[in-house]
């Protein structure tokens, strides 16, 4: 008899690889199929993951996963043309286990949480691309790899941002634009001694920093950095939109090598050498622009339903793939015990998703993306910051101008005007 699978997983991503590990534990048949060399080979992060709300999800991972450093630090750089607004912050919450996140490189972790997954049972194939969905009377019924037909109750489609199976199942529209951000990133090698002294770390305390501003040229967006262990992770993310229509036209790869050339940028890669570079499209949309998440026979997780959020102050997918995986896998596991695979079973997906942190976050946000497509965030408000900052500690040959008329110079009624109506927008995040 034909072998069918309870399960087949396009994707050996975060998505993929939580569905994979939460239905190969509950003893069913999963095949996960990956077109990269290995799982993590094609995967891309800025490089920071939140573990509170999906550590009980999958409670025997951490405790021995190649995370890279805890985050004891926070910190934000607002750049205008020749200056920036630096606030960092530290808080002994931050350093106490269990750590709220972690810097991580995503070709080792993924390729770790792989090898967990096979050990549970999980069938692992990797340079296996999926070219179609089998669809038979409007049902998912498996998939075609490298000329196989392979048969399943169940396909999970985890192929990442601009998801293919999704599209092919009808569950995915081609979005706009505007739903989207492309990010460059670098893993930086440094010494971990080198990396503790200028970030003031110790032991495995992690730093995060975010830039935002001159960083993008204005645009929609903004750059990161995270410490690993013996390197550091740094990029820029920006908005597709302001790429295509922004005037004048740049090429974002420049933009990350501007960036670079920051003095507070610089100092602090001083000496590395760069090991992997990479980018990748994010899906930055919001709760507007997730797909349906599932069909009859198949389901969507992660990236290739949206999962991917920018809201400034955090940029988070990673959480986001991991649960929905680990949802997606208990819907199949429910449709089992019931024998019953049809798009109603499977829509428990949806009511699980719907209850849980994921979707409640896409709720809370749903401003976000509107709110944050204001230019005036990138370019106006570091410019301004930075002036009255210049002003503020210059000390000029004659006398110095009084603390508060040094502000209000740059805060006419019509300035103030905008900016209420800027906060006002900002407020809805
Ligand atoms: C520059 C950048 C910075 C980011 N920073 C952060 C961050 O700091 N923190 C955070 O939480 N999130 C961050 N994100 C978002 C996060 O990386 C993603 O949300 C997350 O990786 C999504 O995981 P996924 O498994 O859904 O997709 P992916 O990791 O993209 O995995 C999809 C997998 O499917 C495979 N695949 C695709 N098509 C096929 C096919 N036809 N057949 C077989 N295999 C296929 C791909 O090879 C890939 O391995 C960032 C994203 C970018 C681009």
């Amino acid at each position: 008899m034909e072998e069918k699978f309870d399960a087949i997983i396009v994707g050996a991503g975060l998505a993929g690889l939580g569905a994979a590990y939460t239905l190969a534990q509950e003893g069913l048949e999963v095949l996960l199929l990956e077109r990269g060399d290995y799982p993590g080979s094609k995967n891309v992060s800025g490089g920071r993951i939140y573990l509170n709300p999906i550590r009980d999800m999958f409670p025997d991972l951490w405790k021995k996963a190649p995370l890279e450093r805890h985050i004891t630090q926070e910190g934000v750089s607002v750049m205008a043309g020749e200056r920036s607004l630096n606030v960092s912050y530290r808080g002994e919450e931050l350093d106490q286990e269990p750590y709220q996140s972690y810097s991580i490189l995503r070709a080792k972790f993924d390729r770790w949480m792989a090898k967990q997954a096979e050990r549970k049972g999980a069938m692992l194939v990797s340079r296996s691309r999926v070219d179609d969905l089998i669809i038979e009377n409007g049902r998912v019924e498996g998939v075609y790899a490298g000329g196989d037909e392979l048969r399943s109750h169940t396909v999970i489609a985890c192929d990442g941002v601009l998801s293919l199976m999704a599209e092919k199942a009808g569950l995915r529209k081609p979005g706009s634009a505007g739903q989207y951000g492309v990010g460059f990133k670098e893993i930086i090698e440094l010494d971990s001694a080198l990396i503790n002294e200028r970030f003031g770390l110790e032991g495995d305390e992690g730093a995060a920093r975010l830039f935002m501003g001159e960083v993008t040229r204005g645009k929609f967006g903004g750059g990161f950095l995270y410490t690993n262990k013996d390197s550091v992770s740094l990029g820029i993310v920006v908005g597709i939109k302001d790429l295509i229509e922004g005037q004048p036209a740049i090429q974002a790869p420049v933009l990350l090598d501007e960036f670079k050339q920051r003095p507070e940028v610089a100092r602090l890669i001083k000496g590395g050498e760069t090991v992997e570079y990479s980018a990748h499209v994010i899906p930055e949309g919001g709760i507007k622009a997730l797909t349906k998440l599932s069909g009859d026979g198949i389901l969507v997780a992660g990236d290739a339903a949206g999962f991917s959020m920018n809201i400034g102050v955090t940029v988070r997918g990673m959480e986001y793939a991991l649960a929905s995986g680990y949802y997606a896998a208990q819907a199949v596991i429910q449709a089992k015990a019931k024998e019953d695979f049809s798009a109603a079973s499977l829509a428990s997906y949806e009511s699980m998703l719907n209850d849980s942190f994921v979707m409640q976050d896409f709720k809370n946000f749903s401003e976000a993306p509107e709110a944050l497509e204001n230019h005036r965030i990138y370019s106006y408000y570091p410019e301004l910051m930075g002036s009255i900052m210049r002003d503020l500690y210059n000390v000029p040959a004659g006398s110095k101008a009084k603390l508060y008329p040094t502000i209000k110079k740059y805060l006419g009624t019509g300035e103030l005007w905008a900016m209420f109506k800027d906060m006002r927008k900002v407020m809805k995040i």
